[in-house]
């Protein structure tokens, strides 16, 4: 038996930062990864679709080269070196995981953990079994693609992310059921290599967590790019040929049949809690997530949950603060606040990116709040038009009362960098004065930051 002070399962953003944490503060410290290091995040998400969709970028801005007084003919592109790239980009960071958890001296363990009860562990790999023990086990077990009764992914024509990252030829045309980050992102990604996609979204707009205001002008980007976008509507049936798939899809307006090769499911995820003993423990499951407290207990003393498998938003970045907070705590660090989960940003990184943070303008009217709103359109932003991309907002809301930045939504070039700047606002609970107060440099995107905290106040200067 081997005693830990600290024992994290699962090497993804939050498990393998709270084990680089713990062990910083001078904690024997294991983590169980019965996977890939790095978790899905980093080898079958965030980055390998970011190195994607950055190819993607590059074919349309080639393809729009003229804009900018350049010719280029005969553009032509290989789908397995647009691959290739994406795999080489996951597999060195997760190497590079490894040889974080290796100098920070956390003993890592290749197999699968499964909880015995009163702080013990069960590991089990091809090598056999392997008991541990420590009085604070850490679940960093994550999420895994949500299916749905009758069309569950079969790797051929009905994919997850994992076949759509990985396509070994292109599809003539595609059908993405579900608009949230996964959707959306290879809608993008797959229309800007040529293919003819529909979404099909059951909620009445598109990217539902985000401001109305926002998600209808990505809908109308994606529609103008090509994109055929089914809103309120449900695929029903599916009916599989040899290499094409006949999707029935219901709407208020009606029953309609569409046949595409292949079929993206993204709708949602659910959290990775079966076969790690949670029956050997108290800790309460409901709606396949792990119920935990603010500070990540489960109803288990000694047994916490982070990231994907302890409930939404599940987001990287999320789960890497919950996992550090979480840590902290257990090792008595004084003076630590909770995650805020209104200071969490959120980014799709299509083409439009679109990114927020906080409260949209209808979640801070129905919290009760009067609201000041601010817009700021790119087309009056110099940077922006100088770099030939004056599509897109951003807009603010603020607390009418308090000056209070309640939350920020935006869409167009680099918002998914820029969303940082509200999120530091916010999390130094900055009001409307520093905001107005504070120097943008000049020419930048983020002077529409700048602008659309004015105009929140009657002050914008540049419309
Ligand atoms: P999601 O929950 O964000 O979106 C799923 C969408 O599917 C929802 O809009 C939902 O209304 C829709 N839906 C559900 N059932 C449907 C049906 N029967 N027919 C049509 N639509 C249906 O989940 P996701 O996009 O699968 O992503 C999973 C998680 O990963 C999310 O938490 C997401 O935030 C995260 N993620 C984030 C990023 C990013 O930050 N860029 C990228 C990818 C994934």
């Amino acid at each position: 038996m081997n005693t830990y002070d600290l024992i994290v399962v699962g090497g993804g953003p939050g498990g393998y930062v709270a084990a680089i944490r713990a062990s910083q503060l001078g904690m024997k410290t294991a983590l169980v990864e019965r996977e890939h290091l790095g978790g899905i995040c980093l080898n079958w998400g965030c980055i390998p679709t970011k190195a994607l969709l950055r190819s993607a970028e590059v074919i349309d801005q080639i393809r729009h080269a003229d804009r900018y007084g350049v010719s280029v003919s005969g553009l032509e592109f290989d789908l397995k070196k647009i691959v290739a790239r994406s795999r080489g980009v996951a597999g060195t960071l997760n190497k590079g995981v490894g040889h974080l958890l290796k100098k920070n001296k956390v003993d890592v363990y290749s197999g699968h953990a499964q909880l015995k009860g009163g702080g013990q562990l069960e590991v089990s790999s091809d090598k056999g079994k392997e008991e541990l023990a420590s009085n604070s086990i850490v679940l960093a077990t994550g999420a895994r693609a949500r299916s749905l009764p009758g069309i569950e992914p079969d790797g051929k024509l009905v994919w997850t992310y994992k076949e759509a990252m990985t396509p070994e030829s292109l599809p003539k045309s595609l059908l993405v059921m579900g608009a949230g980050a996964i959707g959306i992102e290879f809608a993008s990604f797959y229309n800007s290599l040529g293919v003819e996609v529909t979404v099909v979204e059951a909620l009445d707009q598109i990217l539902p967590i985000e401001d109305a205001e926002i998600a209808a002008l990505a809908d109308k980007a994606f529609r103008q790019k090509g994109i055929r976008i089914l809103t309120g509507a449900r695929v029903t049936e599916l009916r599989k040929g040899a290499d094409s798939v006949v999707a029935v899809v219901d709407s208020a307006g009606g029953r309609e049949e569409i046949e595409v090769e292949r079929l993206i499911s993204a709708v949602g995820v659910v959290g990775n809690t079966e076969n790690i003993g949670l029956e050997n423990t108290r800790a309460e499951v409901e709606r396949s997530f792990i119920q935990v407290d603010e500070w990540s207990q489960t109803a288990e003393p000694g047994l916490y949950a982070i990231g994907d498998v302890a409930g939404a938003p599940c987001l990287a970045h999320k789960a890497s603060h919950e996992g550090i907070i979480c840590v902290e705590k257990i090792a008595g660090i004084e003076g630590l606040t909770p995650l805020d989960k209104g200071a969490v940003p959120g980014c799709t990184y299509s083409s439009p990116q679109v990114a927020s943070v906080g409260l949209t303008e209808a979640k801070a009217l129905e919290q009760g709040y009067k609201v000041r709103v601010g817009r700021f359109p790119f087309k009056a932003n110099g940077k922006a038009i100088a770099l030939g991309e004056p599509e897109g907002l951003v807009k603010t809301v603020f607390d009418d009362k308090t000056g209070e930045l309640l939350g920020a939504h935006m869409i167009g070039p680099e918002v998914t960098e820029m969303i940082q700047g509200y999120v530091v606002a916010r999390q130094l609970e900055t009001t409307e004065h520093e905001l107005m107060h504070t120097i943008f440099a000049h020419p930048t995107l983020s002077e529409s930051m700048h602008e659309a905290t004015l105009d929140a106040y009657g002050k914008a200067l540049h419309i």
